[in-house]
């Protein structure tokens, strides 16, 4: 497995033929849930790509980049039993060389819900997305379903931009309690990871309530707005239904809505989505 925080050495490995590359871009940390896009990955390409690289530019000031968990070691360790290629580990400085000053700013589904609350964060995520993809040039690259407005995101800007690779969507993992696996989930302490199964659980209550047909999603977000704040731990950041496509609100809730919520368990914030198919 080459290890390289090098440009010129992922182009040339990428490059020594024309074979399928896979890409997975992570920031670390990893669980189950990376792990699924690594298999998905080596399931579909010739070769494997992994980035490990916490981008600064998608941390707003006041959140966690100083204590965003790292264990290098153990990453490399399962990406070499995962039989991963190539992981390019980048320093800043060769992603944002002095003299930087270029920007990729994905514009209408980067406003709402993340985008609301975090409102510098998508444009570190596309001009990321878009320095990796350039520089592995994957044939195909892996993203989770986990960050819902995200794979949004990237696939709009990869149209948009005439971007030669394949997005593809894994589903989300899950621990065994229905917690979205997250590198977060490390920050919540006994109380809070006990509470925390109840993003998964009133996501479920509601698709439940949506297949017993109610369609009004003033109904259905006051639904999950009950089961979160029944405990007074949980700090409710949004609670959405929206069109799968431009993420605008929904009055009435139509076939493959997404549904989607973050929740602040003291200062870690969680996610979680649901598509509703219905049945
Ligand atoms: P991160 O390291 O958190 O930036 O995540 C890297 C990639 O893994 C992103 O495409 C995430 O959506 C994806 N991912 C994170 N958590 C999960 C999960 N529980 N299941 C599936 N994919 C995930």
């Amino acid at each position: 497995m080459i290890i390289t925080d090098n440009i010129q050495e992922v182009r040339a490995a990428r490059w020594r033929d024309a074979a399928d590359w896979g890409f997975v871009p992570t920031m670390g940390y990893l669980h189950a849930g990376h792990l699924a896009l690594v298999a998905e990955a080596k399931a579909n390409n010739e070769h494997v790509a992994v980035s490990i690289y916490v981008n600064p530019t998608q941390f707003a000031p006041d959140e966690d980049l100083s204590t965003y968990p790292r264990d290098m070691e153990r990453d490399l360790e399962l990406l070499r039993a995962a039989g991963v290629d190539l992981v390019f580990t980048p320093s800043d400085e060769v992603m944002y060389p002095a003299g930087f000053q270029t920007s990729v700013l994905v514009k209408g589904v980067t406003q709402m819900l993340e985008g609301a609350s975090r409102p510098t964060h998508f444009e570190g995520v596309t001009t990321v997305v878009t320095k990796l993809l350039n520089i592995v040039q994957p044939t195909r690259a892996y993203f989770g379903q986990k960050d819902a407005q995200q794979t949004i995101v990237v696939r709009r800007m990869v149209q948009d931009l005439n971007i030669n690779s394949e997005i593809v969507i894994i589903p989300t993992m899950r621990e065994a309690d229905g917690l979205a696996m997250s590198s977060r989930n490390k920050y919540l302490d006994e109380q809070q990871r006990a509470l925390a199964p109840v993003l998964r659980q009133s996501l479920l209550a509601a698709e439940k309530a949506l297949n017993a047909g109610e369609r009004d999603a003033i109904v259905i977000r006051a639904l999950i707005y009950r089961m979160i704040a029944a405990d007074p731990l949980p700090e409710i950041d949004y609670i959405s239904v929206a069109d799968p496509t431009t993420l605008a609100e929904l009055d009435e809730i139509e076939d493959g809505a997404l549904l989607s919520l973050a929740i602040f368990f003291g200062k870690t914030r969680l996610i979680d989505n649901l598509i509703w198919k219905n049945a």
